[in-house]
């Protein structure tokens, strides 16, 4: 079974307010417990989190071992204060807090450092995310940052400006990446940048009542058209839920993500996709890591 690069075990895949709050008066170990023993049993053995600011994926990390899961977090993410980000981490409003920010992170024991660069969906409109995403030279210089500091990247984006400027400066991993124009697709195919672009949470929202079909189905088709042109192009892409989203639980949601993968680069290239989808996981597994 590959493993989960990209998951959020503090979110439960039905209530996020209801799940976080189990932990406000500290870190509880019974839902780290539920979520971990269900990606046991779905053969799971590799988790990467997407950090959170109450220190609940740093105790499944502790815990994980017990499960036979070798389990990575950022510790919390990062994001520019007044922006997207705030459910999963820490904000800054300067460089120089930015530079504090990551510095906490690896003094606290980060794997790597997970950034928010830009917006998410807005399911309801296709075409149309939350807001627009920080500017390109900030991207840069975040990115750099990290990596000056010996740390790998892992960036949550949407949206052709701001995912373009972070593959640019190098960016490690590339989270969700929905409404890529095409020249942006090339770059990001023949950069190192891995790709894990999380249909789960799209997709699984279909039939659900919650948002229209119609909508959720175009952004679903579309991601999956930009997934298979960059794996016509020899891309490297890698396989994440953003288990813990609505719809997506814990071990299954990553079961949904491989089969709408495996649709969208075509059921005829399930080995090449397979074989390209573990290099990326090792490669993860190898560099982010403290
Ligand atoms: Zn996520």
């Amino acid at each position: 079974m590959l493993g989960e690069c990209h998951a959020h075990i503090i979110m439960d895949g039905k209530n996020y307010k209801a799940a976080v709050s189990l932990h406000k008066n500290g870190v509880a170990d019974g839902p780290i417990r539920e979520h971990l023993e269900a990606w046991q049993q779905a053969g799971v053995t590799f988790v990467r989190d997407g950090g959170d600011a109450l220190g609940v994926s740093v105790r499944a990390r502790e815990l994980a071992p017990e499960y036979g899961i070798d389990y990575r977090t950022p510790v919390f993410a990062i994001h520019k204060k007044g922006h997207y980000g705030g459910i999963v981490g820490h904000a800054f409003c300067d460089r120089k807090e930015y530079r504090e920010l990551v510095l906490r992170a690896k003094r606290e024991g980060a794997d790597f450092i997970k950034i928010m660069i830009s917006g998410i969906m807005e399911f309801d409109q296709f075409g149309v995310l939350n807001e627009e995403g920080l500017a390109g030279e900030e991207i840069r210089e975040m990115i750099e940052t990290a990596h000056d500091m010996g740390m790998k990247v892992m960036a949550h984006g949407n949206g052709n400006g701001p995912v373009r400027a972070a593959i640019e400066a190098g960016l490690d991993t590339l989270e969700h990446g929905n409404y890529l124009e095409q020249d942006t697709l090339d770059m990001l195919a023949e950069s190192h940048t891995i790709w894990v672009p999380t249909l789960a949470p799209t997709g699984n929202l279909l039939g659900t009542g919650r948002y229209p079909d119609e909508e959720v189905e175009k952004i679903l088709r579309r991601q999956m058209n930009c997934i298979r042109h960059v794996f016509d192009k020899g891309g490297r892409l890698g396989l994440g839920s953003d288990a813990g989203a609505w719809m997506v639980p814990h071990g299954q949601g990553l079961l949904d993500e491989y089969a709408w993968m495996k649709q969208a680069v075509g059921p005829e290239n399930t080995a090449e996709l397979d074989q390209r989808l573990s290099a990326s996981e090792k490669w993860i597994k190898k560099e982010m890591k403290r």
